[in-house]
């Protein structure tokens, strides 16, 4: 039985793309990380991933009727409806998958977070929210595609929640607050307008994807895309093993990250080739060991070590560096370098 409502494409049978999916696969062994930034051509496969991963992670167990999709282990995360109903009562739940809910460009804030019906409030005494995207998000993924085309401050009150894992309504006096919990993946064509600097520092991860350019892999690309076109439930089936495979890996990979050691002198390590890059604030250090530990949790490493670190500097770093106008070359070259030059090769 499946539960997603339509098939999706394997995360296991995505070609290439190495980057983009440690990336996202960090980011699911730890949400902490604060979200994936994925800078690329059109057509380039990003929602593709997005939606590949989530049907890869484990159905989660969810509140029946609650309309956050409360999770019933979680009792200090549940939302007030279900935190009354559960002084009272069991709390019955059921399987659903993780939701991957998608920001439509020019959408109303009402719509992102949730509406309040001050009439009803008023006129009739009762509290009447109307819950927007962040609630339908909970637990999943939100996919902005074009973060760059998003508003400003669209953009800073989403990374505010998924933060800080609360959305709080705030109107006329009233407030109603939920749990809002999501890994952020903003998609950007860097050909239509750039994100301010501030706003690139708080995403987690950034991964730039391009076309592939190599012959035999582009034949790949356009074969498995075709492939699953034709019949997706037998495509699906030939990458099942792989895609079990991940998962496995993954759950044992969030288990891990508790227990995992980060030895001393790797986050000096780390903290030296952010002292010599110059990155502002200490996000970039923190990012980094984060994302290296997911990695070493997932590959069931004892510890975290300079491999690790090596895999996710670019991605963790890239998008935190200052403009050098004596250094003109692209900010990937310049983390490459700054790991050869205090790393060594
Ligand atoms: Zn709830």
């Amino acid at each position: 039985m499946s539960l997603s409502p339509r098939p999706v494409f394997p995360f296991s049978a995505i070609v290439a793309q190495d980057e983009m999916k440690l990336a996202m696969i960090s980011s699911a062994v730890d949400p902490a990380i604060g979200g994936v930034l994925v800078f690329g051509d059109r057509g380039t496969g990003k929602s593709t991933a997005v939606r590949a991963l989530a049907a890869l992670l484990p159905p989660m167990h969810a509140v029946i009727g609650c309309r956050y999709g409360c999770d019933p282990a979680a009792l200090d995360a549940l939302c007030q409806e279900c935190q009354t109903r559960a002084e009272t009562e069991t709390l019955k739940h059921r399987l659903v998958p993780v939701p991957v809910v998608d920001m439509p460009l020019g959408v109303t804030e009402d719509r992102v977070v949730g509406a309040l019906d001050l009439e009803r409030a008023l006129s009739q005494g009762v509290k009447a929210f109307e819950p927007g995207l962040l609630a339908r998000a909970n637990r999943g993924f939100l996919y902005i595609d074009e973060v760059n085309l998003l508003e400003d401050h669209l953009v800073d009150l989403l990374i505010d929640v998924a933060a800080s894992g609360e959305n709080v309504v705030e109107r006329e006096g009233l407030s109603v607050r939920h749990p809002a919990r999501f890994v952020l993946i903003g998609s950007g064509n860097p050909e239509e307008g750039e994100l301010r600097p501030q706003l690139l520092d708080r995403f987690g991860l950034s991964v730039e994807v391009k076309t592939p350019s190599d012959l035999q892999e582009r034949m790949e690309v356009i074969k498995r895309r075709d492939e699953f076109e034709r019949d997706k439930g037998a495509f699906i089936a030939k990458w099942k093993k792989q895609d079990d495979a991940l998962r496995r890996k993954i759950i044992a990979g969030r288990k891990r990250l508790q227990e995992i050691e980060m030895p001393d002198s790797v986050l000096e390590q780390a903290t030296k080739l952010c002292m010599h890059l110059g990155t502002d604030g200490l996000r970039a250090e923190l990012t980094l060991i984060r994302a290296a530990r997911a990695i070493g949790s997932y590959e069931h490493a004892d510890e975290v070590d300079l491999s690790h670190l090596r895999r996710v500097a670019a991605p963790a770093l890239r998008h935190r560096l200052r403009r050098d106008p004596l250094d003109e070359s692209g900010s990937s070259v310049r983390v490459e370098r700054a790991m050869q030059e205090v790393w060594g090769a």
